[in-house]
């Protein structure tokens, strides 16, 4: 490193957070980690999860944090625990205007013709798998284990209780505790509710169908269980699931299994695991879930806040990308 190693608070836990500490570990910064919650309680270890770049359209850093971020999950495949390459269809409602930025840099791209009724357009593409129950430990032992940090539990109140510590740097990973610590009202959250039953079927391929409203549907195949989801409910604040809404899921995805050519599955929640409901941290702004905040701003003389948060229903895919660009924005302190 070429400056000298900087005392830095990361807030959260959650994959953000770790992604973040880890990168600064490793260029020989001093971090710690300090976190409401960690694995398997956060946020993070709740999602699906699938690499999902569709869901940040339009986002100016969306391009380059996913490209960056999909090249270490590439690269992570079959070493990180729980990490690997998969098949994804997508069906959609609506006809793609164009064949999607993001599907230049991933393998196995096609266009799917003909589609299942009622869907009118489709696509296909190996994309990275992320089975959150064994990437989170994986992630947190990265940085406690072999980068030796620390994380302590603790609520954070206001960013000068840390840098009165002595830190110079807080990176804020709080997702939607930014709401509250950046005073910030553009962050809210987007529950998302999800079953795991027994993967009885040995299936590999991830299923997903274009999201309407509130309601998103997909099937994410791992090795022992297969996530069945979801919902998009913006606002709802209570960390539970429902059973009118679980029941919802199963019949949506049936249906998607079934088009897609699965046959039909009557039993498909027959062998539950876990039923979770998680609150994303989106960050709204012009139309926008995921307004996502990653900047630098001094806060007091030679202290500064490194924010990076906001990320919504796309966390997990951006993670490494935007850890990145926390690594660019402390180092380019002067
Ligand atoms: C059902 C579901 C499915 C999903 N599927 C996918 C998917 O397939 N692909 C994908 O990319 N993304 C997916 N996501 C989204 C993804 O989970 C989130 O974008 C991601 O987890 C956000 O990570 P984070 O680290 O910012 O936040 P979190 O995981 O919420 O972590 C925030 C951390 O900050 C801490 N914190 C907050 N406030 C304070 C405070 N005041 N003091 C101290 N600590 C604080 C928390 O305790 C926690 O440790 C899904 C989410 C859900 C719920």
């Amino acid at each position: 490193m070429s400056r000298s190693p900087r005392r830095i608070a990361v807030i959260g836990a959650g994959v953000c957070g770790l992604s973040s500490a880890i990168r600064l570990r490793e260029r020989g910064h001093a971090v710690r980690i300090v976190a409401q919650r960690r694995s398997p309680q956060t946020t993070s270890n709740r999602a699906g999860a699938v690499f999902t770049p569709f869901r940040v359209e339009g986002h100016a850093g969306a391009a380059r944090w996913t490209e960056a971020s999909h090249a270490v999950y590439r690269g992570l495949a079959g070493v990180a625990a729980g990490v690997g390459l998969a098949r994804l269809r997508e069906y959609f409602f609506t006809p793609l205007d164009e064949r999607p930025w993001w599907t230049e840099f991933v393998e196995g791209y096609e266009r799917l013709a003909p589609v299942p009724a009622p869907y009118v357009d489709g696509l296909a593409a190996t994309v990275p798998r992320m089975d959150m129950t064994r990437y989170m430990p994986w992630l947190e032992a990265q940085f406690t284990e072999r980068l030796a940090g620390t994380i302590e539990p603790r609520t954070v109140t206001t960013f000068d209780e840390l840098l009165e510590e002595g830190c110079e740097i807080v990176v804020n990973c709080s997702g939607l505790g930014a709401a509250k610590l950046a005073d910030d009202p553009a962050v809210m959250p987007m529950r998302g509710q999800v079953l795991h039953v027994a993967n009885a079927w040995s299936w590999r391929e991830c299923l997903v169908e274009e999201g309407r409203g509130s309601t998103t549907t997909y099937v994410f195949p791992f090795e022992d269980y297969v996530v069945l989801g979801g919902t998009y409910e913006r606002h709802e604040r209570v960390e539970q699931t429902d059973e009118a809404t679980l029941a919802a899921i199963v019949a949506r995805c049936q249906a998607l299994l079934s088009r897609a050519g699965f046959g039909d599955v009557p039993d498909l929640d027959a062998r539950r695991l876990r039923c979770w409901a998680g609150l994303r941290p989106a960050r709204v702004q012009h139309g926008a879930d995921e307004a996502i905040r990653l900047e630098r701003v001094e806060h007091s003389p030679s202290r500064w806040v490194v924010h990076n948060y906001g990320h919504g229903r796309a966390g997990v895919t951006l993670s490494w990308g935007c850890a990145a660009d926390v690594v660019r924005l402390v180092e380019e302190i002067g």
